[in-house]
């Protein structure tokens, strides 16, 4: 068994530090948050992650997993250490490698000889070139340190199943004996092992995240098409899916792809294409459709509002669902808070729910807002119907002349609902597709909904004398 140490406690870091103590690893994971450190090492879990706080409590508990304040002294006395830090998206769609050379500058002088700098990051081809030029810099090769990639697939909501059963495990590396050294950590894990080059794994991760994008887009832009002709596009992915060389999986259209991965790995690859003097426009028009879905999902609700007669300037939405998908508690580039930010910049007042990201969504609202425009939150049991705590300031009026985005987080479905023009089904949460949608109705200004994610049944819907649209069908 290894001494590992993991740089960065996050959606990566986290799972993979205790999936490997869970291995029969000793593992230190080190992050810059020390609240985040404290709440860990109390063994609480500051993400939604199913399995998650099981694994780290068995790996506090064995005394095989063990928290730390900086990469410098999760670096002390391990043999691999896995950077697992953010490398988001820069202005130009480049991807931001800052956090990565942060934390090699770190772990640099704190490497044991012989030890392997292991990258997770997601870092576009050649970058591990980069991590191999910053530990020269400080003499490693003398120390025989070795650079491997290892690039991570899990996916938010199924993490630790995902790690543990992973589809396959890539290792770049262009020393062998290193490449054997990493795959050996994996041991107990059924998957297939693909041992290449440190960029053709780099590209790997690059080429997976942009082929799944374009699937969201493809499809996205075939239910736009069902629309036009009138065919219904789960009738068309479910012939399409059946077809081996297709497959079902990211065949649903919505309000486009989104999460920390998808779109900044889509950018970042444009980017790097350009830097190599390549033009993927393939990928830009997959960019693009996605962009454009936003909008076609904010039309859906305004051409609901005009069945009753209102256009969005005031009237009242419901939001059901602010995470970029279910089961994760992520809102990263969530293209329901893109949609939600365009109807509050539409003048709709919203009042939105969300099982597990409601009371973080206004800062994360607030930051895609443009211009000096703040959200006014208003109180939830406001909208409950309940008087307004007379401790509690009231949200400021809105400035005279400007208009300015009014948004509620609702405490339950039903609440979001209540006195809505429109509801929006942003989210595909399993629980919107048992709500009482009489109750919903009774509690609606008027029963229209946009299924922005085909969850609910239209035929249903429809008896009940709701207006109903769903996407491409
Ligand atoms: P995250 O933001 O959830 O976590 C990153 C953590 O690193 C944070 O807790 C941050 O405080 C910490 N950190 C930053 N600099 C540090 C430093 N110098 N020392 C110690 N800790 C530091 O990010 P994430 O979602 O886990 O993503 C990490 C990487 O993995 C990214 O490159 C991402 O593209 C990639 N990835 C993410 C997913 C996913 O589903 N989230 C899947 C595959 C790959």
């Amino acid at each position: 068994m290894s001494r590992v140490g993991v740089i960065g406690a996050g959606y990566v870091g986290l799972t993979t530090a205790a999936g490997l103590a869970h291995l029969g690893h000793d593992v230190t994971c080190a992050d810059v948050d020390v609240e985040k450190l404290a709440a860990l090492s109390r063994g609480q879990i500051p993400i939604l992650e199913e399995g998650l706080p099981e694994l780290v409590a068995e790996g506090l508990h064995s005394g095989r997993l063990s928290f730390v304040l900086g990469a410098g002294a999760a670096a002390r006395g391990a043999e691999f250490v896995f950077l697992c830090v953010p490398t988001p998206e820069e202005e130009d769609g480049s991807a931001d490698l800052s956090c990565v050379e942060a934390a090699v500058a770190e772990i640099a002088p704190n490497l044991e000889p012989g030890a392997v700098v292991v990258a997770k990051s997601t870092m576009p081809p050649g970058s591990s070139r980069l991590v191999a030029q910053l530990l020269e810099r400080t003499g490693a090769p003398a120390r025989g340190i070795g650079v491997a990639s290892n690039p991570e697939f899990l996916r938010e909501g199924t993490a630790v199943f995902d790690f543990l059963h992973p589809d396959r495990i890539v290792i770049g590396c262009d020393e062998t004996e290193v490449a054997v050294r990493v795959s050996a950590l994996y041991r107990g894990v059924q998957a297939p092992v693909i041992v290449t080059d440190c960029a053709s794994a780099e590209m790997i991760k690059y080429a997976s995240n942009a082929f799944l994008a374009t699937k969201v887009s493809f499809v996205n832009a075939i239910a736009t098409l069902c629309e036009a002709f009138d065919a219904d596009v789960r009738e068309v992915t479910l012939g399409m899916g059946y077809d081996p060389r297709i497959g079902f999986d990211f065949l649903r259209p919505g309000p486009g792809y989104g999460g920390s991965c998808l779109p900044k790995d889509t950018a970042a690859l444009i980017r790097a294409a350009e830097a190599a003097g390549y033009d993927f426009s393939l990928l830009r028009g997959v960019a693009e459709v996605n962009a454009v879905q936003v909008e076609r999902i904010v039309g859906k609700v305004r051409s609901a509002a005009a069945a009753s007669g209102r256009d969005l300037l005031g009237t009242r939405v419901g939001v059901l669902g602010l995470t970029f998908k279910a089961n994760t508690d992520d809102l990263r580039d969530s293209p329901a808070l893109a949609v939600v930010a365009r109807l509050l910049e539409e003048g709709a007042v919203v009042a939105a729910y969300d099982p597990a990201a409601g009371e973080r969504a206004p800062a994360a609202l607030a930051a895609r807002l443009p211009d000096r425009r703040e959200i006014v939150l208003a109180e939830a049991p406001v909208l409950a119907g309940s008087r307004p705590d007379p401790d509690v300031e009231a949200p400021p009026e809105p400035h005279p002349g400007v208009a300015s985005p009014r948004l509620s987080i609702a405490a339950d479905p039903y609440d979001a609902c209540r006195e809505a023009a429109v509801v929006a089904v942003l989210t595909e949460w399993d629980e919107f597709r048992w709500l009482d949608f009489d109750r919903v109705k009774v509690l609606m200004a008027a029963p229209a909904v946009v299924d922005a994610r085909n969850l609910l049944d239209p035929a249903a819907l429809r008896r009940r004398g709701f207006h109903y649209q769903g996407v491409g069908r």
